[in-house]
C-alpha cells in the first residue's frame, strides 16, 4: 500500500485483513497498485482504474480511512444512494466486482498470450461483461430492466451504467434481495467468483 503514512495502524490492519478476504472471494485477481489518495471526491470511500496499459490502481480516500474511529463512522451512516453496506469489507467488495470485470475483458481478449489491449478497454467502457450479468440476472427473476427496477431493487448508484449495478448488486448486504442474490449467483457461475 502506498502513501499510507499518517494511517492509524490498526486501520491498516483492518483494510489489509478486508483484501485478504476479498483476494480469496475474487481467487486470481490481480491489483498493480493499492494506494491512499488525499484528493478523492467527497464520499467516494474508494475507486478502480484501468490505465491504457491494463495497470490497475484501486485509490482509498485517505480523509475517510485514515483511523479506526474513520472506519466506524463510514460503516455507521449507511450513504442513501448506494445498496446497503455494513463494514468496510462491503464497500471494496464493490470495488473488487470492477477488477474482476476488467480481468474478465481482458482474459476474453487474450489469444496466444498476446492480448488486444483497445478492444479489452473498448469493451470495458462499454461494460460488456457486466451486461452479460445484469441481463442474466433480470431475466433469471422475470424482470424487466429499467431505471425504476434497478433503482428501487439495487441502488440509485448503480442505474449509472451495468457495471456499477452488478458492483452495487453484488455488494448488497440484504439476505432477501432478489435480484442482488441473481446477480450473486451469475457471477459466482460465470465469472467464478466465491462468496
Ligand atoms: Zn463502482
Amino acid at each position: 500500500m502506498e502513501n499510507h503514512k499518517g494511517i492509524e495502524r490498526q486501520a491498516l490492519q483492518e483494510i489489509d485483513i478486508a483484501f485478504n478476504t476479498l483476494k480469496k472471494e475474487f481467487k486470481g485477481v490481480r491489483i498493480d497498485k493499492i494506494l491512499f489518495s488525499n484528493s478523492m471526491k467527497l464520499n467516494r470511500i474508494a475507486s478502480v482504474t484501468i490505465d491504457g496499459n491494463l495497470k490497475i490502481t484501486l485509490k482509498l480516500n485517505k480523509n475517510m480511512l485514515s483511523t479506526i474511529s474513520d472506519i466506524r463512522i463510514l460503516e455507521n451512516n449507511p450513504i442513501k444512494s448506494i445498496s446497503p453496506k455494513e463494514k468496510l469489507i462491503d464497500y471494496l467488495r464493490h470495488e473488487f466486482v470492477h477488477i474482476k470485470e476488467y480481468q474478465i475483458a481482458i482474459e476474453k481478449n487474450t489469444s496466444n498470450g498476446i492480448i488486444d489491449v483497445e478492444k479489452a478497454l473498448d469493451e470495458i467502457k462499454q461494460s460488456k461483461y457486466a451486461t452479460e450479468i445484469i441481463d442474466e440476472a433480470l431475466n433469471s427473476c422475470g424482470l424487466q430492466r429499467n431505471y425504476d427496477i434497478i433503482n428501487y431493487k439495487i441502488s440509485e448508484y448503480a442505474c449509472l451504467n451495468d457495471s456499477e449495478a452488478i458492483a452495487e448488486g453484488y455488494s448488497n448486504i440484504e439476505e432477501d434481495n432478489e435480484l442482488c442474490n441473481a446477480i450473486k449467483r451469475t457471477l459466482k457461475k460465470k465469472w467464478g467468483v466465491n462468496l
